[in-house]
């Protein structure tokens, strides 16, 4: 699968370097690969799974499936219907906010939260923050890739991080 992942230079700005996932989600048994290895590494750790908008989605979409469990959908600013957390966070190219349905998730839930790329890891950071206001556990957070450079991991020095990938 690491031959799929594609490098877009100055995307989405000029100094970005990009990896693009999309031809792994586009290739079956590559997706494959990927979920059940994430399944996997917390095998029994977890009742939920969370995705980060929107190619978390994906993933944890598919996560769920294989588990049984259930989705839980953090998006962005002003997607969800009820009331809400929001969190601001800053990424490695802007500010942004993510929100969670205040009532998405009972209280004690052991909640796995997945995205595709692991950046500066305030995306994630943000995630875990939502789901801990709802009183939910975080069992853990997984990427397909993580960039190496940035500083994501010791952001998120407080839960327990699995990267498929390294960049
Ligand atoms: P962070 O918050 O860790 O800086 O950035 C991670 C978030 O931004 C993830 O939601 C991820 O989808 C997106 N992101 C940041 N850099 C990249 C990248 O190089 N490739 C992809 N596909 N997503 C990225």
């Amino acid at each position: 699968m690491n031959g799929l992942c594609a490098t877009v230079v100055d995307y989405p700005s000029e100094g970005i370097v990009f990896k693009d996932l999309t031809p792994v989600f586009a290739d079956g048994a590559a997706l494959k690969e990927v979920v059940d290895a994430i399944v996997e590494k917390f095998a029994g750790t977890f009742d939920a799974v969370a995705g980060v908008e929107a190619r978390g989605f994906l993933l944890a979409a598919a996560a769920a499936y294989a588990t049984g469990t259930g989705v839980i959908t953090i998006r962005k600013a002003g997607k969800l219907p009820r009331e809400v957390y929001a969190q601001n966070y800053s990424l490695e190219y802007g500010e942004a906010t993510l929100e969670l349905h205040q009532d998405d998730v009972p209280a004690g839930t052991r909640v796995l939260i997945l995205d595709d790329v692991l950046a500066t890891g305030g995306t994630l950071g943000a995630a875990a923050a939502l789901l801990e206001r709802t009183g939910a556990h975080v069992a853990g957070i997984g990427v397909v890739l993580e960039i190496d450079a940035l500083p994501g991991r010791a952001n998120l020095a407080a839960h327990n991080v699995v990267s498929l990938l390294h960049v």
